[in-house]
């Protein structure tokens, strides 16, 4: 069984371990001695009153480490000479982000309506509540997910799930995101396999549009769109509980989009078989991205889960990898047309794409 331990770090972070079913660490895990800065403000949410849209303006951010060597990595277990944010060994580590783009203060009281637009007003601005924690993959600062071994994928769902249910469950949250940004290329400032967890007191813009298309369709549009992915000539692999497909629209020159057959919101509400499946799946499309070319593919894994919001009983959890590698030493930039006006332009028929993941499958 995957055990969870839970522990703090020295400025009163949560850190949760979560052991392998298969771990030999010990239970007792050593305790964070560093002294440590107080955490810098919540930052703040300004309005972009022609969108609508919520834009996080973390200053703090702009300090933290950069590609930083072995040595001195944060995500390593701590040593003497490297006091890092892992006081002991580990499987996957957890914990609260110290310089986070939401959080770390929580709603005081869970208001609905705390970034709902109803009216627009210019200059509007909200403290960005909410909370962002890092999860690490493994405790060797070489090596991505995709290389892991399923047990160990296995471990890290695991903790996105629980997570998951535990971060929904706080004060003014009202959108679970875990993802995974992969390669120097895609702007990842640490080389230590790890991901994130994103909790937002507001609707996201692309779960927005989820949410109109549903209104528009009606409350099947997830399960009509897994029959007409199932019944195309761009799936990748059908499991029992879950399709892994290239999507019929899609935007990048790697993109992969996967669906539960049961209409489930988050990973939280997956069964044990179901978390297995996934594990399995997962571990098999994250080694194909490699496999494409010679080199690891940059990616960006994301796991979209149902809003807390009226009509977010509706919207399935689905998993979206894309890529901008649209040759061995070329990626797509997201120019004119995508990044000023939102309109995507796609290099590749889906089709095509299908087919060249499917050969290294
Ligand atoms: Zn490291």
């Amino acid at each position: 069984m995957i055990k969870k331990i839970d522990a703090k770090l020295a400025d009163c972070r949560d850190l949760f371990y979560f052991d392998d079913s298969t771990s030999k660490l010990v239970t007792d895990r050593k305790a964070d001695t560093r002294y440590l800065d107080p955490r810098p403000a919540v930052a703040q949410m300004r309005l972009d009153s022609l969108t609508g849209e919520w834009i996080s303006v973390a200053a703090a951010r702009h300090n933290r480490a950069f590609l930083p060597p072995a040595h001195q990595c944060p995500l390593c277990p701590t040593t003497e000479e490297n006091l890092s944010e892992l006081p002991d060994n580990f499987d996957v580590a957890v914990f609260e982000n110290k310089s986070p783009s939401f959080g770390p203060t929580l709603a005081e009281v869970d208001d609905p309506n705390y970034a709902v637009v109803a009216n627009l007003e210019l200059g509007s601005v909200r403290d960005s509540i909410g909370r962002c924690e890092v999860v690490v993959f493994s405790p060797e600062h070489l090596g991505s997910l995709g290389e892991l071994p399923v047990e160990r994928v296995r471990t890290v769902v695991e903790a996105w799930a629980q997570r998951t249910e535990a971060l929904q469950a706080m004060p003014g949250i009202r959108q679970v995101f875990p993802f995974e940004n992969r390669g120097q290329e895609i702007g990842v400032t640490l080389h230590h396999p790890h991901g994130q967890i994103y909790s937002y007191p507001y609707v996201t813009p692309r779960t927005a549009k989820v949410l109109a298309s549903i209104e528009a369709y009606g409350p099947n549009l997830f399960a009509d769109t897994l029959a007409f992915e199932q019944a195309g000539e761009r799936v990748l692999i059908k499991g029992q509980h879950f399709t892994a497909y290239v999507p019929f629209a899609g935007r990048w020159p790697i993109e992969i989009h996967m669906l539960p057959h049961r209409h489930v919101q988050h990973l939280g509400q997956l069964t044990d078989a179901e978390r297995d499946e996934l594990a399995s799946i997962y571990s098999r499309l994250l080694k194909a991205m490699d496999k494409i070319y010679d080199s690891p593919t940059p990616y960006i894994s994301a796991w979209h889960q149902a809003p807390l919001v009226e009509g977010g009983e509706n919207v399935r959890l689905q998993l979206q990898i894309t890529s901008p590698r649209r040759a061995a030493d070329k990626l797509k930039y997201l120019a004119g047309s995508e990044s000023a006006m939102g309109a995507f332009i796609a290099d590749f028929p889906p089709e095509k794409t299908a087919a060249q993941i499917r050969e290294v499958l």
